[in-house]
């Protein structure tokens, strides 16, 4: 993003995804949750959908499904943590999963606070086991705006379920390439399934929101604790720097990492401006 010869770019899946649909596999699409928005205002998220079809998709999916699952995930492993009362110089605490580029970060830089990051399955991942549940012999594809799930894909616990990965960039030019406006199209067949939290995952500070509110909702005596939701990759390393050094008073007992600005929103192949995704994505969660 930052290289003003565009000199590093990420590989591209879009080939070997219509390869997969021409070879007659049923090739589903699941959508993370900062597509709304992605491409412009009159593209209503069914229309997204019917567009997908268009394209050859067998269906569609909502990622926003999978991180309500992992919202949960974490909150019961920061329940554990909690109970276990660590103390004022402990650094234990819950790092999330879900951003890729933050969790390889931290293993990288601070390999002896490594095991404080949750091996929960990401949202993508969540959601491909739900796809693979009703079609066992589907690929899938993840279409959102990280450019770290292709590599995210790479991991052996994740080969299995998730096959390509797509940006919001790449499906852009898909449908250029096919001739699909998804702004054209019916809106017909809805997306329900999932939670305003879960659609509201790709801002900054919402993940943190959301674990602690599952957390005091299963919590008959909640107990107070600090936490850090640093976007950008800097701010994520700053804060691991700080936990090492001890130098927060009390220690984060939650840190949710993004890497990018403004969390999922500010991601590299996504086409709309973080102000326009983050409201559009606040709509469609209250939906
Ligand atoms: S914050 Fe950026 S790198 Fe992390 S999951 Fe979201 S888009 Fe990917």
């Amino acid at each position: 993003m930052s290289c003003p010869f565009g000199a590093i770019g990420e590989k591209s899946e879009i080939a070997q995804v219509l390869r997969s649909i021409q070879d007659g596999n049923r090739v589903h699409a699941e959508l993370a949750p900062s597509f709304a928005g992605q491409f412009g205002p009159l593209v209503k998220p069914e229309s997204l959908k019917t567009a997908l079809i268009q394209l050859g998709f067998a269906g569609v999916a909502e990622v926003a499904y999978g991180a309500d699952l992992a919202i949960h995930d974490e909150s019961k492993k920061l329940s554990l943590l909690l109970a276990a009362q660590p103390g004022a110089d402990d650094r234990a605490f819950i790092g999330t999963s879900c951003c890729p580029s933050w969790v390889l970060a931290a293993r990288s830089h601070y390999p002896e606070l490594a095991g404080n990051i949750s091996e929960s399955f990401t949202p993508m991942v969540e959601t491909a086991k739900k796809i693979k549940g009703y079609d066992p012999l589907a690929k899938i594809v993840f279409i959102g705006p990280c450019v770290a799930k292709k590599t995210e894909c790479f991991r052996p616990q994740v080969a299995g379920f998730v096959d390509f990965v797509l940006t919001f960039e790449e499906l852009a030019a898909m449908f250029l390439a096919k001739g699909i406006d998804p702004a054209q199209l019916p809106s017909n067949d809805r997306l329900d399934e999932a939670s305003s939290a879960g659609r509201a995952y790709p801002i900054a500070g919402n993940v943190a929101k959301a674990i602690l509110d599952q957390y005091q909702a299963n919590c008959s005596t909640p107990i107070e604790f600090n936490l850090a939701s640093p976007d950008t990759l800097r701010a994520c390393l700053d804060i691991l720097n700080q936990i090492e050094k001890r130098q927060i008073t009390p220690p984060p007992r939650l840190v949710v990492g993004m890497a990018c600005p403004h969390g999922c929103i500010g991601g590299p192949g996504t086409l709309a401006p973080i102000k326009r995704a983050k409201a559009a994505v606040e709509v469609f969660a209250k939906e």
